[in-house]
């Protein structure tokens, strides 16, 4: 009986599982096969916030959806537009965790930048994420959901590419991100090219190892961030799990290009030293290396490097024949770095409970820090 079921979230399967589950209550409801490819668009490809808009379907079939496999949706607790075109979105999730994701248009690319996780346990000395602590994985839906979310408020705004760099780190999250994967790129899911999805991590070997078996083009970025393994544990924990010369290891048996991602901490990791034992890096893997501006909010006690150094350190790795861009600080007006607005709303939420109560929006106003963060422009 179908009163009896339990409602499915259908937006927590691939699109083939989710087209199975559909196939067998259409047969359950006697109703024509036709329907399953009808209903499956619905979720993803031309998505709906409710099924009482999929009007091409009888309002029968729609109000029985309705009861067996609901919409899920995250809802929009905060939108900050930058005057550079750069939107950040926090969404509430229903057990009340944040997360963010932020929109970042260049010419006729649009990058959307998505969170894996609710905070984040790897404490990286200068991100924002890390000082939540971990808070939980987030399911397939919630992952692949953030996109979703963006294109039921403008279908203009679908994404061209998507990088896992908001919060968390997706390859701790495995199985969800396996799927988010998948509904990302299918042509039945959001139909994103594979080349055009990066996930990028601080270098979790045994996701490394399940994210190389998939056989799609998909990208790799490795937050490097210092050349050596001393230097590295300095800033970033993980070093002792998984050290550097295995991380650069895995990525080498890694069939696909890989990014180094390298944020630049006055002096810490921004020497002439530390450009030469990168560029050699780099060059045994082939790589590309981004370099980033730090943003100084998630990082008390550190500095950022001054543009000047970076300019020369950019030149000193091209010297060494390796393709490095720098990136151009993206959303300075808003707080579009990894995990700063969810920790900006909840400062003003304890300091300002009347703020919280009415949106926090207000909060961020007079919370605004300058801040680059997933920054795509190259010089
Ligand atoms: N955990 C994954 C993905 C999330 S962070 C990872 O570490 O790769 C995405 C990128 O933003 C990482 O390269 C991260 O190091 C960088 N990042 C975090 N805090 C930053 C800050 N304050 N300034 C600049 N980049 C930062």
């Amino acid at each position: 009986m179908s009163d009896a079921r339990t409602p499915l979230n259908l937006l927590d399967r691939t699109p083939a599982a989710a087209r199975a589950a559909v196939a067998a209550w259409i047969a359950s409801q006697e109703l024509p096969r036709y329907r399953a490819d009808q209903i499956v668009r619905r979720l993803w490809t031309a998505p709906v916030a409710d099924w009482a808009d999929a009007t091409e379907l009888p309002a029968a079939l729609r109000a029985g959806l309705a009861r067996d496999f609901p919409l899920a949706r995250l809802a929009e607790s905060v939108v900050q537009r930058s005057a550079d075109g750069t939107v950040k979105y926090l969404f509430r999730l229903a057990d009340g965790e944040a997360i963010e994701s932020v929109l970042i248009p260049s010419g006729t690319r649009r990058t959307l930048c998505i969170s894996s996780q609710a905070g984040c346990a790897l404490k990286c000395a200068f991100c924002a994420t890390g000082t939540m602590g971990f808070r939980r994985n987030l399911s397939a839906f919630e992952i692949a959901g953030q996109v979703r979310e963006i294109i039921l408020r403008d279908p203009a705004d679908k994404p061209t590419n998507v990088v896992f760099m908001g919060m968390g780190e997706p390859l701790l999250n495995w199985p969800a991100v396996d799927t988010a994967l998948t509904i990302l790129n299918d042509p039945a899911g959001l139909g994103i090219g594979a080349r055009r999805i990066t996930v990028s991590t601080v270098g979790i070997l045994p996701g490394m190892t399940e994210f190389a078996r998939r056989p799609e083009q998909f990208r790799l970025a490795i937050s490097l961030h210092a050349p050596t393994s001393p230097q590295r544990l300095a800033i970033m924990p993980v070093e002792k799990k998984y050290a550097l010369d295995d991380v650069l290891k895995a990525a080498e048996a890694f069939r696909k290009r890989v990014t180094f991602e390298y944020v630049m901490i006055g002096g810490v990791n921004d020497a002439d030293t530390d450009a030469d034992h990168l560029a050699k890096l780099a060059r045994r893997l082939g790589a590309l290396v981004n370099i980033l501006p730090l943003h100084p909010g998630g990082a008390p006690g550190l500095a950022p490097t001054r543009a000047p150094r970076i300019r020369a350190f950019a030149e000193r790795l091209r010297h060494q024949g390796i393709e490095a861009t720098v990136r151009r600080s993206r959303g300075l007006d808003i707080n579009a770095a990894c995990g700063q607005l969810r920790v900006e709303v909840e400062k003003n939420r304890r300091r300002d409970a009347t703020a919280a109560r009415t949106g926090a929006a207000e909060a961020i106003a007079e919370a605004i820090e300058v801040v680059p963060a997933h920054e795509v422009e190259v010089e």
